[in-house]
């Protein structure tokens, strides 16, 4: 039986009760249409999930529920924004399932988000967990400049890449069969529409950001973070499956 989601706060959930505030309330009277006795699955988004059966005003906890739905590595991709099309990226990133979305404010960046804007992302990202049934809703970091964004992915303990196009470097595809072991940290930067500097791209190499292709065609700037995390959905699925 597949029950609707939705996605709640950690401190909802109090002992056997999950309090639903009114939003949560409208979602599931009036838009999923259900009633008290029916169940529903409440995740926090944080990796914790149950099976719930409505009361008149809130939700009982029938039985925790185990998602296995994430990958085996993490993600978080740095993506230099471009001007439209956003809600794309968080999408389909949330789809195939990214950790973290860190907009980063580049040289040729004409978009510097709104708090409006960051708030409606993340809902995107919540209805996209929901509707791939992710045990996690990915983070939308507050935005950062690429200096900040490089120094703060440490690429000591991480596998750092940095896409450009136009250069002639490895292909991402061909690098992560090798490197890649379960339960990695990728960090993966893309650039907006008018691309990376050429300065952008040295400080990337010094901080041991590995630049890497994504094939012989120029993606936009909206295609490129999806086919990033196709590759590493794809690497990382295949590499931990039973034989
Ligand atoms: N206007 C730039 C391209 C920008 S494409 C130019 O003409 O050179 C937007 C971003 O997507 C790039 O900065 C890069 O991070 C990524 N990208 C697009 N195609 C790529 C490719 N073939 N390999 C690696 N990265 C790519």
């Amino acid at each position: 039986m597949q029950y609707q989601r939705f996605v709640i706060e950690p401190e909802q959930q109090q002992g056997n009760l999950i309090y639903l505030n009114d939003a949560q309330h409208h979602y599931l009277r009036r838009v999923l249409r259900l009633s008290a006795g029916d169940r529903a699955v409440a995740i926090t988004g944080k990796g914790k999930a149950w099976i719930v059966q409505l009361t008149p005003e809130n939700a009982e906890i029938l039985t925790a529920i185990e998602i296995n739905t994430e990958l085996p590595v993490t993600v978080t991709l740095l993506v230099s924004l471009p001007k439209q099309e956003v809600d794309e990226i968080v999408r389909c990133c949330t789809e195939i399932g990214v950790t973290t979305i860190v907009p980063v404010l580049s040289e040729r960046t004409v978009l510097n988000p709104s708090a409006n804007k960051l708030t409606r992302w993340q809902r995107i990202a919540e209805e996209a967990a929901e509707q791939s049934e992710r045990a996690i809703v990915p983070a939308l970091m507050q935005p950062l400049t690429l200096p900040e964004a490089l120094s703060q992915y440490d690429s000591l303990q991480k596998h750092c890449y940095f896409c450009t196009a136009r250069h002639n470097v490895p292909l991402l595809a061909e690098i992560l069969p090798h490197q890649l072991t379960p339960q990695d940290s990728l960090v993966i930067a893309t650039g907006c529409e008018g691309g990376w500097t050429e300065q952008e791209i040295r400080q990337a190499q010094e901080a041991n950001f590995q630049l890497v292709s994504l094939g012989r065609r120029i993606l936009r700037a909206v295609t490129a973070p999806i086919a990033v995390m196709s590759l590493a959905a794809a690497f990382s699925e295949a590499m931990t499956q039973e034989p």
